[in-house]
């Protein structure tokens, strides 16, 4: 396609001892110009201080080699549930934690923090959607340039926002509307049931429901599920149900031109996977054997 501006990445490491750095050089390592990072583990809450993160340092070497800061991630860490109306003292942490993590990101010049918006516990959903709004409504203030994208999820469980009209409900309930978007996850929307054989109708509902100009980011990932299946498995580009054409069609789309989009695909022996995934994305062309001597 013409003038198309292929912005794509996955999700790095930052770790000791390069950080940062680390986290840029191993995105340049993959063909990437852009990336997301966890500015810890995932799932645990402990953090290095962010002046020990080689942050200067990270910017430095990403803006010689074009990659626009715009096009850089953080995701929070999962145990936050902002949803959770059956134990407050939950709420309450998640809350202490999603406000330092806004204030990590912003510390990283980092703009867009992807998060999950969290589960019912098959208590009252509205209640939890509530609540998780509330909660957003707290953290968020015109203080930092950080924007929280809502990621969409698969339905595995109790999770919220499986569907476009629950993010919709969120999002429209948000004070700071300039500081709140989506992050689409091709994996998990295909788990929720919507058809990725179609997706230019998936995005007109999309647009009609939620509002194309909300998106900030996608997640790009094959499904190692049936349509429907609420489990959220991903599995690598062009080897599950999805299939390469049709994430072709999403990363490539029009309407999604100059939006990031980031892999989150599994390790195959124990390696990342995304220098030859990238280079397939790139060619347009897959290789079923990419793997094979890996
Ligand atoms: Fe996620
Ligand atoms: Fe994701
Ligand atoms: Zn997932």
């Amino acid at each position: 396609m013409e003038n198309y501006n292929l912005i794509i990445g996955s999700h790095v490491s930052m770790s000791s001892p390069n950080y940062y750095l680390g986290s840029v050089k191993e995105a340049l390592s993959y063909g990437s110009n852009a990336f997301m990072i966890y500015t810890g583990a995932p799932q645990n809450i402990k953090r290095t201080p962010t002046e020990k993160c080689k942050i200067n340092e990270g910017i430095k070497l990403a803006e010689e080699n074009n990659i626009n800061l715009n096009n850089i991630i953080c995701h929070a860490p999962y145990l936050i549930n902002l949803g959770n109306i059956k134990n407050p003292n939950t709420y309450k942490l998640s809350l202490d934690l999603l406000k330092s993590e806004i204030q990590r990101t912003s510390d990283f010049h980092i703009k867009i923090l992807v998060l999950h918006p969290g589960a019912s516990l098959n208590e009252d959903r509205k209640k939890s959607l509530d609540q998780l709004i509330n909660g957003l409504n707290e953290a968020l203030n015109n203080d930092y340039d950080v924007k929280i994208a809502i990621e969409t999820m698969a339905g595995k469980g109790s999770e919220l926002c499986n569907n476009f009209e629950e993010v919709a409900y969120v999002l429209k309930n948000v004070k700071f509307q300039n500081k709140i978007g989506v992050c689409l996850d091709t994996c998990h929307i295909n788990d929720a049931g919507y058809n990725l054989n179609n997706f230019d109708k998936v995005l007109d509902d999309f647009d009609k429901i939620v509002g194309l100009n909300k998106l900030l980011v996608l997640h790009i990932n094959d499904s190692k599920n049936p349509i429907g299946s609420r489990k959220d498995r991903h599995e690598n580009i062009g080897f599950g149900t999805i299939g390469f054409n049709n994430l072709i069609n999403v990363i490539y789309n029009k309407r999604l031109n100059n939006l990031p989009k980031i892999l989150e695909t599994p390790y195959v022996n124990g390696k990342p996977p995304y220098k030859i995934e990238i280079k397939m994305i790139k060619d347009k062309k897959f290789d079923k054997n990419c793997f094979s001597d890996f």
